[in-house]
């Protein structure tokens, strides 16, 4: 059985053990771990998989280091708990896919003796906590190390700088790589798919039965399930409310912002943190894959599909941008936008007037609905998806299956293409050209020789889109049978993700092929 949509409706089951509604970061944690455990699992998601929240991250796998400063400040040990937590996963996730995360240099510039002093001890800090997981020690650099290593940096002001590491990867195809993974391992996986309704057994009124629709061919089908995970991040209310509407409300939308220039206005491969913003946020300004990619802002927003990005939020972290940079930009140099919505959890009895969202903390909670007994997987963030998914299975193994809780797999089970692999021996081979080979590592690690092959047995397939880029004519066939990709916004915002980095770019792909997805069911 191939990853496509025919194969996996082929596939499709009477019954299920476990049925997963979402296939954004957590939902793909959660299929891969319940796979893993042994458990038969269907996964339905009613756009493609990663296109909410989970390819519209910052891209950094992280512990955090303004949580850890709340940490301190407040002396918060929960807060502490979960950046201890989410710097040893950042470890994790590089190792099990390191084709699409990778460690990333960040500077952190200091305005006083005193800020210099304060995140050295906090930097030192993060490196302690993450302890033998840590990617590289941070380190005090002076003014003239800071213009080495961030030449477009503005100095004016800066008495020095720290730099420390962490993670960034390819979000979107990490989502989708874990769901593969899944796959391979025997889920069942389908986009375009929603959650339509449940059917409850008359006497306890536990979700016995899950309906969904196909939203492309527009056909109602149903299976049995012994447990249902709701993990639809920002839409998990809606899912808990239809299951019991007696439940009340957890979940607070806040809707974050990035634009994306080009490289040019900031050389180099070191990121900027700017710890404090008039507003009191932070903001990076990230190399991003050939491009530099700005954000985040933090507003609480309602809740929708696919918000666009407005041109105050533009004008706002332009304004950052050109206020850290000597290489000025201009509204018209933004080559992309796109917002995502945090998930963040309301803790209960927290009052529902509470607008503030930069206080509410990015810890997750697994809750089991007494009454359906629908497990809810809230909050959390992207890097922490794994532990996530394995508190999920825990709590649902012995409170809805009532079963001995299993050991948890996934901590150094590599996803789909994170396999070992020789990456040095293909990028310095002489097949095709080094850009390519380096986007079809980037894009498909181990998998990048099987997509040659699959290139060459096409017409043209080994043979550039449109030149200059390195996306080969056969990836498009390869990505419609092997990653279910059903569109040119499945291809060029996720599977390939330059959409999101150069909407003008993405959409001249769109046009030299249109007829491509002309007829996917
Ligand atoms: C601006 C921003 C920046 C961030 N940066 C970082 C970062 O740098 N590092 C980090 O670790 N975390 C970061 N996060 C947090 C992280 O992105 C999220 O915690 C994570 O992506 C949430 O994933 P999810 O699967 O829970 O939600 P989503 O990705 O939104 O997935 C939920 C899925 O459920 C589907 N769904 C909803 N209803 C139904 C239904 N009825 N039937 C079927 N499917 C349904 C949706 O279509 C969606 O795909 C950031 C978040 C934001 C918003």
């Amino acid at each position: 059985m191939s990853f496509n949509r025919q194969d996996q409706f082929k596939k499709l089951a009477d019954s299920y053990d476990i049925c997963v509604i979402g296939g954004g970061a957590t939902g793909a944690g959660v299929a891969l771990d319940a796979t893993l455990r042994g458990y038969k699992v269907i996964v339905i998601e009613k756009g493609d998989f990663a296109s909410q929240t989970s390819s519209k991250s910052t891209k950094l796998v992280h512990g955090g280091v303004r949580y850890l400063e709340q940490a301190v400040r407040n002396l918060d040990w929960q807060q502490f708990k979960m950046v201890y937590k989410a710097l040893h996963e950042r470890k994790i996730m590089l190792q099990n896919a390191p084709h699409l995360a990778h460690p990333l240099a960040l500077l952190t510039p200091c305005y006083s003796w005193f800020d210099r002093a304060y995140y050295r001890i906090g930097m030192w800090l993060y490196d302690k906590i993450a302890g033998s997981t840590n990617l590289k020690d941070s380190r005090g650099l002076n003014k003239k190390e800071i213009q080495k290593e961030v030449p477009a940096l503005n100095l004016k002001k800066i008495v020095g700088g720290i730099l420390y590491y962490d993670g960034q990867m390819n979000d979107a195809r990490y989502a989708l790589s874990i769901l593969q993974e899944a796959e391979k391992l025997g889920a069942t996986v389908l986009n375009y798919t929603e959650l339509s309704s449940f059917t409850y057994s008359h006497k306890s009124l536990k979700i016995k039965e899950v309906h969904g629709k196909d939203l492309i061919r527009n056909k109602e089908f149903q299976f049995n399930v012994r447990a249902v995970v709701n993990a639809t991040g920002p839409f998990t209310d809606k899912i808990r409310k239809l299951a019991n509407p007696n439940l009340q409300e957890r979940m607070k939308v806040s809707r974050g912002a990035h634009i994306v220039l080009e490289k040019k206005f900031w050389p180099g491969d070191t990121a900027l943190l700017i710890p404090k913003t008039d507003d009191g946020r932070v903001v990076f300004l990230l190399p991003w894959r050939g491009y530099v990619l700005v954000g985040t802002t933090d507003d609480a927003d309602k809740l929708s599909e696919n918000p666009i990005i407005l041109e105050e939020e533009k004008t706002y972290l332009l304004e950052y941008f050109n206020r850290f940079s000597t290489e000025k930009a201009a509204p018209s140099d933004i080559k992309a936008g796109f917002v995502g919505l945090r998930p963040l959890l309301q803790v209960q009895l927290q009052t529902a007037m509470q607008t503030d969202t930069k206080s509410l903390v990015r810890d997750h909670e697994v809750e089991v609905d007494r009454r359906s007994k629908l497990v809810s997987i809230m909050g959390g963030k992207w890097t922490t998806y794994r532990i996530m998914a394995e508190d999920t299975l825990d709590i649902l193994e012995t409170e809805v299956l009532h079963v001995r809780k299993s050991p948890c797999l996934t901590k150094n089970h590599p996803i789909m293409g994170g396999d070992t692999f020789d990456a040095d021996l293909f990028l310095n081979s002489v097949i095709l050209t080094s850009e390519i080979r380096r986007h079809l590592y980037e894009t498909y690690g181990s998998l990048a020789p099987r997509v040659i092959e699959f290139c060459q047995t096409i017409p043209q397939g080994t043979e550039v889109l449109l030149n200059g880029l390195p996306y080969l004519q056969g990836e498009i066939d390869y990505l419609k049978k092997h990653e279910m990709a059903t569109s040119w916004d499945d291809v060029v915002n996720r599977r390939w993700g330059i959409g999101l980095r150069d909407d003008a770019l993405g959409r001249k792909l769109e046009d030299i092929k249109k007829e491509a997805f002309a007829s996917i069911s």
